[in-house]
């Protein structure tokens, strides 16, 4: 996947278009992320211990992987990223836009 966990990513389409948020979790399984603050739904949650009465809470659903672009670290611009092999065998990350390196944070 073109995007990892804690990287900061740009929606480009649907409800959120245009905002930016932090990648809190990767769904490889099924090409989705949770971004923070994105697709933000109501959550019913029942009478329990931390909610006496029950609740609403917002919480983040998870969006297609392809709804989003990673934001350039090195120029804060949407890019698109090319998957080049590194020296080391792992794969690196290469912004389209200025040609930097993206480190890929294990
Ligand atoms: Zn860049």
């Amino acid at each position: 996947m073109h995007v990892r966990k804690n990287d900061n990513v740009k929606v480009m389409s649907g409800d959120d278009r245009g905002k930016e948020g932090r990648v809190v979790r990767v769904i490889t399984k099924t090409d989705r992320l949770v971004v923070q603050g994105i697709n933000l739904v109501f959550k019913h949650v029942k009478r329990s211990m931390d909610y006496p009465h029950g609740a609403r809470i917002q919480k983040e659903a998870p969006i297609a992987a392809s709804r989003v672009l990673l934001v350039c670290p090195a120029c804060n611009r949407p890019t698109r990223v090319s998957m080049t092999p590194a020296k080391d065998g792992r794969r690196a990350r290469t912004c389209k836009k200025c040609k930097q390196a993206i480190t890929v944070e294990e």
